[in-house]
């Protein structure tokens, strides 16, 4: 058990409802796919460093996965953070696959994939900026901070580390770590800390706060993509053909294949607070699922499960994204 599990990110499913509302000879879906499968890889490799976290005693540990904190002007993101009472400890978690090549020199990090070089930016560099913002953020909030610990791990099994030619292997460098040692790192990391640095209170209270803080507010992805709002489709797409579905007797129904359905509207909306902003009126919602009836607008909104605030044509329906 996490004291924060690690969700789907919202980039994630915003990509997908992107492409799910073009046309699909859009220019830009090339890229959007390519950027989604970038993030869908990154996911999985931070997935499956939770499975090895999983095997830690949630007694002992308290880990947070996939945090983001606001930081004025922005906000900061770790992938994973764990407390004990004697330290805390980042993780930043790398999905890259090939030979990697550490240059303790240069402060660089070359990846050779089937011959082709590509640079990365120093994740030593990234994790102490991390560091940086855990100590204001905990410092503005009053809350005990724990030694702070780092690892760099990297979640693809078959990625070969291995250091510049005449370099050694010295710290900081040596917190780039393949995944299978994480569980063997930490238990290090345990001996040598003895010094309790934080209560069982602190702990709660640093729970509390960090939680509160999360922040899950998202990023326009229309605006990330240079895509205007009149690229996007509006009418609700049949399952099978992807052809634009008519409202008829309470039911979706596809002119090109037949297909009928009641949910098929489901998507759709859930598709607008991705694409567009947490919420929608009536009148927002006829025009994007191509329906002319308030009242059956009206219906759908009513049996969506969302927060319904104000009354009248000024009635707005709200989606909480957690
Ligand atoms: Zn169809």
């Amino acid at each position: 058990m996490f004291a924060k599990e690690r969700k789907i990110p919202i980039r994630i499913e915003q990509n997908e409802a992107l492409i799910r509302n073009l046309n699909r000879h859009h220019s830009k879906i090339p890229l959007i796919e390519q950027d989604l499968k970038k993030r869908k890889a990154g996911y999985n490799g931070e997935k499956s460093i939770d499975y090895h976290l999983s095997f830690l005693d949630s007694q002992k540990y308290m880990i947070f996965n996939d945090l983001k904190l606001p930081m004025t002007p922005h906000h900061f993101q770790i992938d994973s953070l764990l407390f004990t009472p004697f330290y805390t400890l980042i993780l930043e978690i790398k999905n890259i696959s090939g030979i990697l090549t550490i240059d303790s020199e240069f402060n660089q990090l070359t990846r050779n994939y089937n011959g082709i070089e590509t640079g990365f930016s120093d994740p030593i560099t990234q994790v102490n900026r991390l560091k940086l913002f855990l100590q204001r953020f905990f410092y503005e909030h009053n809350l005990v901070l724990p030694p702070i610990e780092f690892l760099v791990v990297i979640s693809n099994p078959s990625t070969i580390l291995k250091m510049a030619p005449g370099q050694q292997l010295l710290t900081p460098y040596n917190k780039i770590i393949h995944a299978q040692n994480l569980i063997s790192e930490i238990s290090n990391l345990n001996s040598s800390y003895n010094e309790l640095a934080a209560t069982k209170k602190d702990l709660r209270k640093i729970k509390r706060v960090l939680l509160a803080q999360h922040d899950t507010s998202m990023t326009s992805v229309l605006k990330t993509f240079g895509i205007e709002e009149h690229e996007i489709i509006n009418g609700v797409n049949c399952e099978n053909c992807a052809s634009i579905m008519t409202r008829k007797f309470g039911c979706w129904h596809c002119p090109e294949c037949n297909l009928s359905s009641k949910k098929a509207h489901e998507q759709k909306i859930e598709d607008y607070f991705l694409l567009f902003k947490p919420f929608i009126t009536n009148r927002e919602l006829r025009i994007f699922l191509n329906v002319s009836s308030p009242r059956t607008a009206h219906l759908l909104l009513n049996s969506s499960n969302l927060k319904i605030q104000g009354s009248g044509k000024s009635t707005t329906y709200h989606k909480e994204f957690s």
